[in-house]
């Protein structure tokens, strides 16, 4: 079937065509007839990948007036990134309409542009939950006139808190509209959320409900939690032209991840919420480039992340809630390419092997981690392969091959070839000697057994590490991080009483605590000197503060947005 067939006009098709765009995907063939010739509500189900975007987006700039200047079209999407790419997409889609104004609205961005832009005439707006709710409140946006409302990646936006924004902006919109909700999977709240404001809605299940892309081969590596690095290197090692994200828990474990990998000079970058959104902008386009290898992210820094030809998805940890396991695994294998998802997991996270193969409906099959001689191995022929291959540039060159000449004269040439070869290889063969086997495959495992193997472990020196020795130090540093929760650091006593708040936000949210100080400080208005002893958990934390200054505290953060445009809440703890 082609676009034509769908029935979308020509400024449509044109701008398509001009996308690269030759046949419509499987969900954009049976989404876009049904919206165009309908006007019934729609729920559409695709892994991601699968070109949902289109899906809803061509329809929506096909059927909007863009000579009238009233807001017709509304998507709302969890993140600013996805936010962004939407209104990126849709103003292709709608290039050939005079007039056209398509205008992202998200948090974490001025305001006053975004009202401006609005001001202008938007006729399909593009937001996030969060941010938009502060536009209806002040009433910058007029969304009575709204004819289809489009939720995308609806599953991640529950997941990330918006039910409560979600209900309120649905609540300003007319009842006649049409309503289309995008998902990759289909959780109760989902179809709590398809029964409450959707009026009897098509149903259109491309591939099975929940399922992975058949493109992406899923594998499982047993690993013991203190050997979790030392995998990751060697399935890197394994791959010389990985192209991967490495997905972390929290944004500490993205941090100390990315950290220990540059130091071992592999090419990488961190990607998460502390970052400015400079920092992160950076960093996403030396990756889109290709200028770095390897993104080590968080989930949520991560999502809406459309790269195409990434060859790895790594699930260093697995995440909390795990049917964000396809959303990582998704962003490899996109436009009909090949990927790899892998799962590093310890003895006691066997369980949670079964449940993400039930989310994926198939059976993942467990590899075993490969040995320092098949990794040098392979990495001698990349280098072999890097040699033929390279591009001679004979008139630099020229006028230094004499000299080189004259100091190699009394070797032959299989001498030349091996010293060649172990000037550049060496570093990996003593990296790899006496590499052990890292693979766990004990079930409890005896102490005796382990204790020997880090005896082995200790000589492992692992990585690309040019320095010997180095990989040594992140044990100390582990110590000292650790004193620095438990006692030194932050964990200061406030003088006199001090009254303790609960936070809705935790190391998820925040890197550190000196993070979390930093954002109390700022946005309360306070002096650090008044903040106490404090205590992070996953998703909330406990602050200790000095009384007098408890009120103006909880004044200045309740309400504020975090990444992701979450509302921070606080309030007196009665634990
Ligand atoms: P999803 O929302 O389902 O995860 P996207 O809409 O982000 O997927 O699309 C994934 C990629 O596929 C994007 O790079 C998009 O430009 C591309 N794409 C979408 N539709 C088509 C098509 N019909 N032909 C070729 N590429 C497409
Ligand atoms: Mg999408």
């Amino acid at each position: 079937m082609t676009f034509k067939e769908l029935g979308l006009k020509q400024e449509v098709l044109d701008a398509v065509a001009s996308l690269g765009f030759v046949d419509p995907s499987p969900i954009q063939q049976e989404a876009i007839p049904q919206l165009l010739e309908t006007e019934r509500d729609l729920v559409g189900l695709a892994q991601t990948g699968t070109g949902k975007t289109a899906a809803f987006g061509l329809p929506m700039v096909n059927q909007v007036d863009f000579s009238s200047k009233t807001t017709q079209g509304l998507v709302i999407c969890p993140t600013r990134e996805l936010c962004i790419q939407i209104s990126k997409d849709f103003q292709q889609f709608s290039r050939n309409f005079r007039g056209a104004n398509i205008v992202p609205v998200y948090g974490g961005a001025s305001i006053d542009t975004q009202v401006r832009q609005l001001n202008r005439g938007a006729q399909i707006v593009v937001a996030t939950p969060g941010r938009l709710m502060d536009m209806i409140k002040r009433k910058r946006v007029d969304l009575s006139q709204v004819s289809y409302v489009a939720l995308d990646e609806a599953d991640e936006m529950l997941n990330m808190g918006f039910k409560e924004d979600i209900d309120a902006i649905l609540e300003n919109t007319p009842n006649d509209k049409q309503t289309w909700l995008f998902s990759a999977t289909m959780p109760k709240e989902v179809v709590r959320i398809a029964k409450n404001y959707m009026d009897n809605p098509i149903e259109i299940t491309v591939g099975t409900k929940n399922a992975a892309s058949k493109n992406i081969e899923h594998h499982f590596y047993k690993v013991n939690d203190r050997d979790r690095f030392h995998g990751l290197k060697r399935i890197i090692d394994f791959e010389p032209n990985i192209y991967g994200v490495i997905f972390c828990r929290t944004r500490r474990e993205t941090s100390e991840v990315a950290d220990k990998l540059i130091k071992s000079n592999y090419s990488a970058e961190p990607l998460h919420g502390d970052l400015s959104q400079a920092q992160r902008d950076r960093v996403m386009k030396a990756f889109r480039n290709k200028d770095i290898q390897l993104l080590v992210a968080t989930d949520v820094a991560a999502r809406g992340i459309d790269v195409d030809d990434i060859t790895h998805v790594i699930n260093y940890n697995l995440p909390d809630e795990i049917e964000s396991y396809t959303h990582r695994s998704g962003r490899t294998a996109r436009a009909g390419k090949k990927g790899t998802s892998i799962l590093l997991l310890n003895t006691r996270e066997s369980n949670k092997l079964r449940f993400v193969e039930k989310i994926i409906n198939s059976k993942i099959d467990q590899k075993k981690f490969p040995t320092g001689k098949d990794i040098c191995e392979k990495q001698l022929m990349q280098l072999i392969d890097k040699v033929v291959e390279v591009e001679v540039k004979e008139e630099q060159i020229a006028p230094y091959l004499s000299a080189v000449d004259e100091k190699l004269k009394e070797f032959s040439k299989e001498e030349i070839i091996t010293k060649f070869v172990s000037a550049e290889f060496n570093r990996f063969l003593s990296y790899y000697e006496n590499a052990r086997d890292i693979n766990d495959d004990s079930r409890g495992g005896s102490d005796r057994g382990r204790g020997n193997e880090r005896r082995r472990g200790d000589r492992e020196r692992g990585g690309r590490d040019r320095d010997r020795g180095r990989d040594r130090k992140p044990r100390s540093d582990r110590r000292e991080r650790r004193g620095d929760k438990d006692n030194g650091g932050f964990n200061r006593n406030v003088e006199g009483e001090s009254t303790t708040l609960f936070l809705n936000v935790g190391e998820k949210d925040f890197s550190d605590k000196g993070h979390l100080i930093r954002v109390l400080c700022q946005e309360g208005g306070v002096a650090g000197k008044n903040l106490g002893k404090i205590r992070m958990m996953d998703n909330f934390s406990f602050v200790d503060v000095a009384p007098k200054i408890a009120g103006k505290l909880l004044k200045g953060i309740n309400g504020v947005e975090i990444e992701g445009g979450r509302k921070m809440r606080a309030e007196v703890s009665n634990q």
